[in-house]
């Protein structure tokens, strides 16, 4: 039987608790030695209003990980997110990786390899990329698109992008995060 995948409507929703946890696991993949790419898995709900909510984000070990990509023993992977998403008993959302700087340079969008996985998991409604590299504080604009954050701690600068399966595409979608301790009211 062929899946059918959930209606759902932009903005996707994304916790702040999640936001900073995929913040720091980006920060890991870029202070690691020789620099590297983070990955996992991103938990959530869809709500009333066929809203996606990012609730939680988990880093998964398994796999290789190196300043250009990730590559995955796939049906460990997806075994590993089934368990986890009955664990925290929540919808499995799709995955997240980092683009990080090297030599000055950040690979901005889904590389070619990035939309193909994407297209391929069936199961997949999301793909996130958190950019980060290191530079002088400037004030980053925030787009309806994207999340921006600076570290003072470490001169960390972090990008998040959300990209969706939406009208029959990969498309950037519209973002929103929603504050800690803060009741969303629609
Ligand atoms: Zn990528």
């Amino acid at each position: 039987m062929a899946y059918e995948q959930p209606r759902f409507t932009p903005p996707i929703l994304i916790q702040e608790t999640a936001v900073r946890e995929l913040c720091r696991l980006a920060r890991n993949g870029y202070e690691h030695s020789g620099k590297r790419e983070t990955f996992g898995f991103l938990y959530g709900v869809i709500d009333s209003d066929n809203r996606l909510v990012v609730r939680s984000a988990r880093y998964y070990r398994g796999g290789t990980k190196t300043r250009y990509g990730i590559t995955l023993p796939v049906r460990q992977a997806r075994r590993r997110r089934r368990e986890l998403a009955r664990e925290l008993k929540l919808r499995f959302l799709g995955s997240f990786h980092s683009h990080v700087e090297v030599g000055g340079h950040v690979s901005r969008g889904l590389s070619d390899d990035d939309r193909s996985t994407f297209r391929q998991d069936e199961e997949a409604l999301l793909e996130l990329v958190v950019f980060v590299w290191a530079g002088r504080r400037k004030t980053l604009r925030p787009t309806p698109r994207s999340v921006v954050a600076y570290e003072p701690d470490t001169g960390y600068h972090y990008r998040v992008r959300v990209y969706a399966k939406l009208s029959g595409g990969i498309r950037k979608t519209r973002i929103k995060v929603i504050r800690s301790g803060v009741v969303i009211v629609y």
